[in-house]
């Protein structure tokens, strides 16, 4: 298998997680991939003490952000590593805005990219947080139809963020920084765009199959 770079994008709460940790134990088809966060890749190459992470690190220890070029350079790296290892890398929550897609698509020069889009409707996205419950001991997530926890036995509790105000805060943000960079990397000649819609059993995941089948 080739190496790969796939991004997804998809509301907070559409379940580009668990639907890849679903397909991950029920298939060999996810074994080559390494699935990152932003912050991830930052606290490794803090923790390996590259030129890199220390440049990061002098600002995280101030509480200040990090600036884009930094973290466009901290994933070309952990992209460029993968690459060595024959790995393929799926990358969550990245490029988080236009400069960032933009510095991203230049360094990568007409490699493909594959983007996976997790729609769904804000309204399943507000009704699944306001019931989701957390075990908090074991980290379990359910819903409200249970009282505890089916792994541990636990009560379950309901994170205080899980409310419908701050859902539809972080829908909105999604609106205003993330759609925008989905609108410009579709439009690039590189990239592919996959639409992956709600599955109806996690269970059996047809377009999550699909799409990774097509990758081997
Ligand atoms: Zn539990």
């Amino acid at each position: 298998m080739r190496s790969h770079i796939v991004l997804y994008f998809g509301k907070p709460g559409a379940g580009k997680g668990t639907r890849t940790q679903k397909l991950k134990e029920r298939t060999f088809l996810l074994d080559d991939f390494m699935i990152l966060s932003t912050g991830q890749m930052l606290r490794q190459a803090v923790a390996d003490g590259t030129h890199l992470g220390q440049e990061a690190k002098a600002y995280m220890d101030k509480g200040e952000l990090v600036p884009d070029h930094l973290i466009v350079s901290v994933v070309l790296d952990a992209i460029e590593k993968a690459a060595e290892n024959q790995k393929s890398i799926i990358l969550d929550g990245f490029p988080r805005n236009l400069p960032q897609a933009k510095a991203l698509t230049d360094a990568l020069n007409g490699k493909k990219i594959y983007v996976v889009d997790f729609p769904i409707a804000d309204e399943i996205v507000i009704e699944r947080t306001i019931h989701r419950r957390i075990c908090p001991k074991c980290g379990n997530v359910s819903d409200d139809t249970h009282k505890t926890c089916n792994q541990c036995g636990t009560t379950l509790i309901q994170r205080s963020d899980d409310t419908e105000e701050v859902v539809k805060r972080r829908l909105d943000s999604y609106r205003e920084d993330t759609e925008p960079v989905l609108d410009y990397l579709v439009k690039c000649p590189n990239v592919r765009l996959t639409r992956l819609y709600p599955t109806i059993s996690l269970e059996e995941d047809p377009g999550m199959e699909t799409f990774f089948r097509s990758l081997h």
